[in-house]
């Protein structure tokens, strides 16, 4: 099973690694409540992407952003407004143009406060991560897509149609082919359907949109850097779990055996995948979109 742990969620900029010429990522070395944090250089400005979870973290990659800018300007992003991609956002205020799609300001403002409350429920770590955590609003938003000049690097900021939450955004470099998705996809990593408003179908349909950018490189959400096999396995997953639970539903089978058959057959097939703890999510979100039914996920 791919080794994704629970130590401490810190941010480790010490580990940056030019994944293109001019872009770094800072791996999450497979930390859970880590992402994969994004530095964009250009010849007149930079951009992050992701500030870690907590003021810490923040300060940690704001830090390492600076070293990397010195005097140019600093832009900052987020894929999604959860709380490990973007709770850390408060540090860059000031020091940086916060962008995001409107749709992601939107949701942050909406279920912030749920979701600052729901991760400092998973255990001491996560609560320390985020202590004094305030949420702050972008300082710029946009609609459909935006794209920033950053001097010799050309970046497109994209919302899609939102699979794994309502405002889903992509970082995406045309020239360098190199494709920031945030959880819509993860290497090796169960799909986290912890959100209300995570579809399914849309969900794979961002999927084949992201396809069709043929990445060279794709930084995921969580897990090392790779190519578009990594979304199309992804994808493969999820229809896989789609048809699975659709035949159940079709041969009249109840939610209960469902859930607990379908899980044993993705495990089954997907033994070196790891957080197995999203798959009865998955399985959730999949029968209330096919049945029309309310979503009722299981406890975190
Ligand atoms: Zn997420």
């Amino acid at each position: 099973m791919t080794q994704y742990n629970n130590r401490p969620p810190v941010v480790q900029p010490e580990s940056a690694q030019e994944i293109a010429p001019g872009i770094i990522v800072i791996p999450d070395q497979y930390i859970n409540l880590v992402p994969n944090v994004g530095i964009v250089i250009g010849t007149d400005a930079v951009l992050v992407v992701e500030s870690g979870m907590g003021i810490e973290n923040g300060q940690r990659v704001l830090h390492k952003a600076l070293e990397i800018a010195g005097s140019k300007p600093l832009l900052f992003t987020t894929t999604h407004f959860h709380p490990e991609h973007a709770f850390g956002t408060q540090v860059f205020k000031g020091h940086a143009t916060i962008v995001t799609n409107t749709t992601q300001a939107d949701e942050l403002r909406e279920k912030g406060v749920t979701y600052l409350n729901m991760f400092r429920s998973l255990g001491p770590n996560a609560h320390k991560a985020l202590e004094g955590v305030e949420l702050v609003m972008p300082d710029e938003t946009y609609q459909g897509e935006k794209t920033i000049d950053l001097g010799g690097k050309q970046v497109v900021l994209r919302e899609l149609t939102g699979g794994h939450t309502r405002g889903d955004q992509i970082i995406f470099l045309p020239h360098e082919q190199v494709l920031f998705t945030g959880d819509l996809v993860e290497n090796h990593s169960f799909p986290i359907f912890a959100d209300q408003d995570a579809s399914p179908s849309r969900w794979i349909k961002e999927l084949t949109s992201l396809m069709h950018l043929s990445p060279a490189t794709v930084v995921p959400g969580h897990g090392k850097p790779g190519k578009v096999e990594l979304v199309q396995e992804f994808q493969d997953l999820l229809i896989f779990v789609h048809e699975e639970v659709n035949r159940r539903i079709k041969e009249g089978q109840a939610l209960a055996l469902i859930d607990q058959e379908a899980a044993r057959i993705i495990k089954e097939h997907y033994q070196d995948w790891g957080n197995d703890l999203w798959i009865p999510f998955e399985i959730r979100s999949m029968y209330a979109e096919l049945t029309g039914t309310p979503l009722k996920l299981p406890a975190l």
